[in-house]
């Protein structure tokens, strides 16, 4: 079926390694499939920095974390990875013929001969809010992203948080929606200055209500579909927001998971490799960039890269056992659509 894939490699995280390693896949002619928790590719530089410049990465004095993550994916788009995004690897299995099959929370199964795991710190996810019934709201009308804008409009809308995001959709989305609640715990805000500055002066002009400081304290509503939050301040006063969604913007937070109980030897969350091929204890698995390490690894995104070109190598004689494979130089073999 449409869920049950097939290729040579699957690689586990979208981050900078997982994408260079789709490369370095893609050059010795092995197909991939690339599995990520978040709903982008880039790892800890589109979910922690997107913006921040990098020094040290080689031949680009200066490079933002997110153009980063851009090249990387049109230097792997000529393999055609297979992309399965916003979904968790959840089980990892032996197949019959010595290979692995992957699961995704989104139902979709991916068996390969090799697995490249590249899942930095773990699966990235938002911080959710300690609410009862919160599941049942999720996806339906409590968002942790937003991802069109449009999606609000005519609706009330409550946004929970003090950071950069919930500052940033407190501008925006008054534009759009009915009424826009902010709640937060205190009246101090994280985001930037100026934001802040902007934000209140919205209060100010009534167009968006302040709840300060009142922190989320229940749901109601029907089949998914909230009708009111409940919100507390510090003294045990309520308030009702009569509402259509709910945007809580905790930030996000890693999970080792699953990943945690594969049979993998675990060195305070990292996985024990060996350094000249990056294979775990687990034959056809392969550890590479933040989730790898050995004696003196350095957790840089430049080693990260060499360990997807290691892997690869050592991965090949899986794929093709009856091919013997010649070292070659990118320069003298090329990529596809390229002359
Ligand atoms: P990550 O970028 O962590 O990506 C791992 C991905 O795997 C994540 O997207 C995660 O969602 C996914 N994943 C994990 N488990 C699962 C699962 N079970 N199912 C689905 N998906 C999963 N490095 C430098 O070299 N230079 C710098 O200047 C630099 N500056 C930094 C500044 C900051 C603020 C931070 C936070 C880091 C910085 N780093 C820097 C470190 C660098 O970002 C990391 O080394 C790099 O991101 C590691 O890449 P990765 O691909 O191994 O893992």
């Amino acid at each position: 079926s449409e869920k049950n894939h097939q290729t040579d490699v699957t690689i586990i995280g979208a981050g900078p390694t997982g994408l260079f390693a789709v490369f370095q896949c893609g050059m010795l002619g092995m197909r991939t499939h690339v599995v990520d928790a978040l709903e982008a590719t880039g790892g800890q530089c589109t979910a922690l920095y997107p913006e921040k410049p990098i020094y040290d990465i080689p031949g680009f004095p200066s490079v933002a974390a997110a153009e980063l993550i851009e090249q990387l994916e049109q230097q792997a788009a000529p393999f055609d990875p297979v992309y399965h995004l916003d979904q968790q690897v959840t089980a990892l299995e032996r197949t019959a013929d010595l290979g692995w099959k992957v699961t995704t929370s989104k139902g979709h199964s991916i068996t390969s001969k090799a697995v490249i795991l590249a899942a930095g710190a773990g699966a990235f996810g938002p911080n959710r809010p300690p609410l009862a019934n919160l599941e049942s709201y999720e996806g339906k009308s409590v968002f942790y992203l937003v991802k069109r804008r449009e999606d609000f409009r005519d609706k009330s809308v409550v946004i929970a948080g003090g950071g950069d995001s919930a500052v940033d959709w407190a501008m925006s989305l008054p534009q759009v929606a009915k009424k826009v609640y902010v709640v937060h715990r205190r009246d101090k805000f994280r985001a930037a200055p100026e934001s802040v500055a902007r934000m209140r002066a919205l209060a100010d002009s009534g167009e968006i209500e302040m709840i300060v400081p009142y922190q989320l304290h229940g749901l109601t509503g029907e089949n998914g579909q909230l009708d009111a939050v409940i919100v507390k301040d510090l003294e045990g006063n309520e308030r009702t927001l009569e509402t259509d969604v709910l945007l809580p913007f905790y930030g996000l937070a890693t999970d080792l998971g699953p990943i945690a109980d594969w049979g993998f030897t675990l060195e305070r969350g990292h996985i024990l490799v060996d350094p000249t091929t990056c294979e775990t204890r687990q034959q056809g698995i392969f550890a590479i960039g933040d989730i790898a390490t050995y004696k003196n690894k350095l957790k840089l995104i430049l080693c990260g890269f060499s360990e997807a070109a290691m892997a690869a190598h050592a991965i090949h004689s899986l794929v093709f056992p009856e091919q013997e494979l010649h070292f070659q130089y990118s320069t003298s073999k090329g990529v596809p659509g390229e002359s």
